[in-house]
């Protein structure tokens, strides 16, 4: 019966927008001094402004992710980040 599944009456609390779609993104957390991504969380994705949000359901699987402590064991994968200081910016723009 139900064929707008995809479609949803709601709108982007950032932008307004009525474009928002579900979709399966990847999201970055920080837990103490690690950085985690998980991946495959499904999310209402803003066609206009990128936003996304998360139902009760998602934020609970990720909070006892969290609670669990982000088990390394569990990870399917690692990724090597590269890491910037604003600090060298902010030298060059003083730089004469
Ligand atoms: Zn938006």
């Amino acid at each position: 019966m139900d064929q707008e599944q995809q479609h949803t009456t709601r709108t982007c609390e950032q932008c307004g927008g009525a474009d928002l779609r579900t979709d399966q993104v990847r999201s970055a957390f920080w837990h103490e001094d690690r950085l985690v991504v998980v991946e495959d969380v499904p999310a209402l994705v803003c066609g206009a402004c990128h936003e996304q949000y998360f139902d009760d359901a998602t934020v609970m699987l990720i909070d006892l992710l969290r609670g669990d402590g982000f088990p390394p064991e569990e990870a399917r994968s690692e990724l090597r980040v590269p890491v910037f200081s604003l600090q060298d910016r902010l030298r060059r723009d003083k730089a004469p």
